[in-house]
C-alpha cells in the first residue's frame, strides 16, 4: 500500500510595533537582557493588561491579506502553563473567538498555482527566552508579551518542498503588508508542523504528529524529509502511531518525542477577566482596509500581463519591490517594455550595486532610460553604443540624446559615409573578400566586423552588410 503526508502548519510571527501587545516597552531585538521589561510583562501581582491596538489591527489586516474574514467579535483566553520563560504562568491568547478566521495563501509550486487554506489567525502573546550556562541558566524577559500572531493552516500540504513554500509565499506576503520584517535570524518567524501519514486515496486523517517550534524554513522541510519517511515506515510495519510531540535535532538530523497525550483541556483555556471582548467599529474596519496592499504573486502576475515580462524579469521586480516601482513608473510609456526592464534589471541594478548608490540618488531621471530605448529601436545608435551612453547617462545624468550628440555617437546611416569604410575595408582584407565571392558566405561577417571597428561602432550594421555585399557581388 502507498501511502501520502497530511501536512498543516502553525506559524507564529512577531509583529512590527513599537512596544509589547500588553504594556508600553519597547518590542525590540538585541537590547541587552531584561531591559524592556515592567510589572506587566514580568507578570507582578496587581498589574492589569492594556490591548496594543496597533497589534490588533495588524492582525486584522493578515486576515484581509489572507481573504479571511474578520468575525463582528474576538476575545482574549488564558491558557495555562508553567515554565519559566512565562512569568504570568498563562499566555494571553485568542482561543474559541479569534480576530480573523478563513482565507487562503496562493503561491507557485512545481509549475502551478496551489492553495492552501487557512484556518484562522489569532493574536497572543510571545514569552521570554531561556539561556543555559555552565553552571545555572537565566530567563531574559525582553520578548515576553511581544505581540505574537498565529496563523494556523489546513491540513492541505502534502510535502515538505511545498511546505517551504508555502512558508516563504507567507513570509512574502506579511512583508508586503508591513506586519513583520519576518527577520528568521532575529527569530521573528517560528512554525510548529503537524504531520500525518495515511494510504493514498483515503479520506481519513491519521494520527498527528506535531514537531514543535522550528525556527528555520530549511529546518522545516528537512525536518519533513526525515519525519515523513518515519511514520510510513512505522505504518508499514504493521505499528500503529500514536498522537504525540516531537522535536527536531538539526545536528543529528533526527525528529525524537517529546511527549504524548497533550489535549486543549490540559491548558485550562478560559476567558481572560482582565479584558474586554474585541468588537471593532465600522471606521476601524475601514482603516484597516485601506491598509490591504497588492500580493506578491498579484503583482509578478501583473507584470507579465501587462507588460509583457518573462517570468524571471516579473520575479526580480516582485522580489526587489523598490526596482519594480522604479520599472513601474516608466513602463506604462513605453512602446517596448521588456527592453525597459532589461536596462532595469542588467544595467541599473548592475550600476547601483556596484557603486552602492541609492535607487533615489540617480543621477538621470528615470525617462531617460526610455529615450535609450528609443534610440536603439529606431536604428540612431546600436546596442553595443547604447552600453556607453547608458555608463555616460549613470555618470554624469545627462539625457542620452545630448550624450549622443556631444560624442558624436549617433549611427551612420549615411549611404556615402558607410560606403567609404567598406571600400576601405575590402581593400585591406583582399583575402576574406575573396573568399566570400568564392562561395564562403561567412566572411561576410568578418568583413561586416571590420566596417565596424573602423567606423568605432558607429556604422548602421545592417546598411553596412548590404553595401559589402552589394560591392563584392557586383
Ligand atoms: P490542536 O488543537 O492540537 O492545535 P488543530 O486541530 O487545531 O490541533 O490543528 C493544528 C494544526 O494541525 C493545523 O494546522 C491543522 O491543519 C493540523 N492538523 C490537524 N490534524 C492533522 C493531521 N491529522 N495531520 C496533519 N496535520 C493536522
Ligand atoms: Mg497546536
Ligand atoms: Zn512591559
Amino acid at each position: 500500500m502507498d501511502y501520502e503526508a497530511v501536512i498543516g502548519l502553525e506559524t507564529h510571527v512577531q509583529l512590527k510595533t513599537k512596544s509589547k501587545m500588553w504594556c508600553g516597552c519597547a518590542n525590540e531585538f538585541g537590547a541587552p537582557p531584561n531591559t524592556h521589561v515592567c510589572p506587566v510583562c514580568l507578570g507582578l501581582p496587581g498589574v492589569l493588561p492594556v490591548a496594543n491596538d496597533e497589534a490588533l489591527r495588524l492582525t486584522a489586516l493578515t486576515g484581509l491579506l489572507l481573504h479571511g474574514t474578520l468575525p463582528p467579535r474576538a476575545k482574549f483566553d488564558r491558557k495555562n502553563y508553567f515554565y519559566p520563560d512565562m512569568p504570568k504562568n498563562y499566555q494571553i491568547t485568542q482561543y474559541d473567538q479569534p480576530s480573523a478566521m478563513g482565507g487562503y495563501v496562493d503561491f507557485e509550486f512545481a509549475d502551478r498555482i496551489a492553495r492552501v487554506r487557512v484556518t484562522r489567525a489569532h493574536l497572543e502573546e510571545d514569552v521570554g527566552k531561556n539561556f543555559h550556562f555552565d553552571r545555572n541558566s537565566g530567563v531574559d524577559f525582553n520578548r515576553a508579551g511581544v505581540p505574537l500572531l498565529e496563523i494556523v493552516s489546513e491540513p492541505d500540504l502534502t510535502n515538505a518542498d511545498m511546505a517551504y513554500e508555502y512558508l516563504n509565499a507567507l513570509k512574502e506576503i506579511l512583508i508586503y503588508g508591513c506586519v513583520s520584517d519576518c527577520d528568521m535570524e532575529k527569530g521573528m518567524v517560528r512554525c510548529d508542523v503537524n504531520v500525518s501519514v495515511r494510504p493514498v486515496g483515503t479520506k481519513e486523517l491519521g494520527a498527528k504528529i506535531e514537531i514543535k517550534n522550528m525556527n528555520s524554513f530549511s529546518g522545516v522541510r528537512r525536518a519533513l524529509a526525515y519525519e515523513i519517511p518515519r511514520q510510513i515506515e512505522v505504518v508499514k510495519n504493521g505499528s500503529k502511531l500514536i498522537q504525540s510531540t516531537r522535536r527536531w535535532d538539526d545536528a543529528a538530523g533526527v525528529t525524537e518525542e517529546m511527549r504524548t497525550k497533550e489535549h486543549a483541556h490540559d491548558y485550562r483555556y478560559f476567558p481572560e477577566p482582565d479584558l474586554m471582548p474585541f468588537a471593532p467599529t465600522d471606521a476601524w474596519r475601514a482603516e484597516v482596509q485601506a491598509r490591504v496592499v497588492e500580493l506578491p504573486l498579484a503583482r509578478k502576475q501583473r507584470f507579465m500581463r501587462d507588460y509583457e515580462l518573462p517570468a524571471p524579469d516579473a520575479e526580480t521586480f516582485k522580489n526587489d519591490v523598490p526596482l519594480g516601482d522604479y520599472f513601474e513608473r516608466i513602463a506604462p510609456q513605453a512602446r517596448n517594455p521588456k527592453a525597459v526592464a532589461n536596462w532595469v534589471i542588467n544595467n541599473l541594478r548592475a550600476q547601483i550595486n556596484e557603486t552602492g548608490t541609492a535607487l533615489a540618488g540617480v543621477k538621470f531621471p528615470s525617462e531617460a532610460i526610455l529615450e535609450l530605448v528609443s534610440l536603439v529601436d529606431g536604428g540612431r545608435i546600436s546596442g553595443k553604443i547604447a552600453q556607453e551612453v547608458f555608463a555616460e547617462m549613470f555618470a554624469t545624468g545627462d539625457r542620452p540624446v545630448a550624450i549622443v550628440e556631444r560624442k558624436g555617437l549617433a549611427q551612420l546611416s549615411d549611404a556615402g559615409a558607410v560606403e567609404k569604410f567598406c571600400d576601405d575595408v575590402i581593400a585591406a582584407h583582399p583575402g576574406p573578400a575573396a573568399d566570400f565571392r568564392a562561395g564562403k558566405t561567412a566572411a561576410l561577417n568578418f568583413l561586416k566586423g571590420q566596417v565596424m571597428k573602423l567606423s568605432k561602432g558607429k556604422a548602421n550594421p545592417a546598411l553596412a552588410g548590404e553595401t559589402l555585399e552589394r560591392k563584392l557581388k557586383g
